[in-house]
């Protein structure tokens, strides 16, 4: 598929138009939406409103946009004014939101043609896009297997060549996981880079929206689109969005970037020998590689999994049957709000609301989500003893390629094991990209990710470009 830097030249030369693009779009989603299941919604009048306009700039001469014309794909978690946002939960069912995201405002301003709604597990709580009220979505690699979650739905819109670009969003791995099963660019930007105005939260103190793209230039120009400060969301960051585009051809030289064992081992060997020959090809384009261990990674997970079902507890108790989306009559309103609650949210995010409830019940506060929080401090320390000593770290994405529909459902540890070697990063609130390289079992794709500290973005682009060029992109 044309890439999104391409489709804008096309569009502002008028080689092409946004509504030509929109065409190739909306005819790839009606080709195998039905088979994979990537869309919940697809907004054809709003994205044909918006290409009329984009189209009608071009015309008149004025500057259509950085991303003048090119469909995307929104994660269903992100509000969009009058458009149905579920979270793939039956609890939002029939809401409409009043206002869009402050990422929505700004891909519309910047000429970009959202073209609707895809499919995650229920409150971006999981792995693998089975955790969705509305069935799974499948991998367009390989519909047998998963596309990896929770944002499986945006990963497969761009695998799938439905869209060039989409929006995710990463409380634990959300985004990078499923760009690695899917075999696209995933993103997960520094905390407060992005602003989280009218994304639904899950944890607040993780969550991140971030984008996917096919390559490296292109998630570059749609995260330059969407960052920089806004008032609407206090952690937002105070300064305005970054040049990232620009230094996409940095290149690595002189740069050191430290191999971190406790981000491979454990993966399956054809992984492993990705992250080995990702470092191979970055030595050889001039940086120094630094193999190094952080064992405080090793205890991500268990933090996590006290921190983000805590927070989510909390975010999740608005769902009330009162303000939004289903309600269960009953006869008191307690008894409605257990009959609301109890039909409208599934297995997975149940779990989660009673260990949440349970890890900051009275007297066990302190035992767990104290601990936790000491945990994540470690984790702030370790990273940045590392950074100390080198500009990036280089690790795997996740522990395998795209596993089979159906095969972790049953195991809620198997499934969190997916997000082991991403997490780290979300606890550190800093920012890291999963870069496609190599290939595994059954010729799907294996990936490589790259870390590295608050702000560092157009560092992890160059690399992640030399990573591209190298496996001919
Ligand atoms: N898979 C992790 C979870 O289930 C991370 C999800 C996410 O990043 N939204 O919580």
């Amino acid at each position: 598929m044309k890439s999104a830097a391409q489709t804008v030249a096309d569009v502002a030369s008028g080689a092409s138009s946004a509504n030509e693009e929109l065409d190739r779009s909306l005819g790839a989603i009606r080709a195998r939406n039905d088979e994979l299941n990537v869309f919940l919604y697809v907004d054809e009048v709003g994205a044909r409103r918006q290409a009329d306009a984009v189209d009608e700039k071009v015309r008149r001469g004025e500057d259509p946009g950085v991303l003048a014309g090119v469909p995307i794909a929104i994660k269903d978690n992100l509000c969009q004014r009058g458009i149905p946002t579920t979270c793939s939960s039956r609890i939002l069912e029939g809401w409409r939101p009043p206002y869009s995201a402050t990422v929505i405002e700004r891909l519309l301003a910047a000429g970009a043609v959202p073209v609707g709604k895809t499919n995650l597990d229920e409150f971006a709580m999981g792995s693998s896009t089975e955790n969705s009220a509305f069935g799974p979505t499948k991998n367009p690699l390989d519909p047998t297997r998963v596309p990896g979650g929770s944002s499986g739905g945006s990963a497969a819109s761009v695998a799938a060549d439905m869209t060039p670009i989409a929006l995710g969003s990463d409380t634990g791995g959300s985004i990078r996981q499923p760009a690695a099963l899917c075999g696209v660019i995933g993103v997960k930007p520094t905390y407060g880079l992005v602003s989280r105005y009218g994304l639904i939260a899950f944890a607040s103190s993780l969550d991140q929206i971030g984008p996917f793209a096919k390559d490296v230039r292109d998630a570059a120009i749609l995260l330059e689109a969407i960052a920089g400060h806004d008032e609407m969301d206090s952690t937002s960051l105070p300064e305005p969005a970054p040049s990232l585009s620009a230094h996409v051809d940095d290149g690595v030289a002189g740069k050191r970037i430290g191999l971190v064992r406790d981000l491979v081992d454990g993966a399956d060997d054809e992984v492993v020998d990705a992250v080995e020959g990702a470092a191979q090809v970055l030595r050889d384009a001039g940086a120094t590689i630094v193999e190094m261990s952080i064992p405080e990674f090793r205890l991500g997970l268990s933090a996590y999994y006290i921190l983000a079902p805590a927070e989510a507890s909390s975010n999740l108790a608005r769902y009330d049957g009162v303000r939004y989306g289903l309600r269960v009559d009953a006869d008191d309103v307690t008894a409605m709000n257990e009959a609301t609650r109890t039909a409208g949210f599934g297995d997975e995010v149940k779990r989660r609301i009673m260990l949440g409830t349970y890890a900051l019940s009275a007297g066990y506060f302190d035992a767990y989500y104290g601990q936790a929080l000491k945990v994540r401090t470690m984790m702030i320390d370790a990273f940045a003893r590392a950074y100390r000593d080198v500009d990036l770290l280089l690790g795997a994405t996740t522990p395998s390629v795209a596993f089979k529909l159906g095969s972790k459902v049953s195991d809620p540890m198997a499934m969190y094991l997916s997000d082991i070697f991403t997490i780290p990063t979300n606890l550190s609130g800093e920012a890291a990209v999963s870069v496609p390289f190599g290939t595994g079992e059954a010729g799907l794709p294996t990936a490589v990710q790259l870390l590295g500290p608050a702000r560092s973005e157009a560092r992890l682009f160059a690399a992640a470009r030399i990573l591209e060029i190298a496996e001919g992109r």
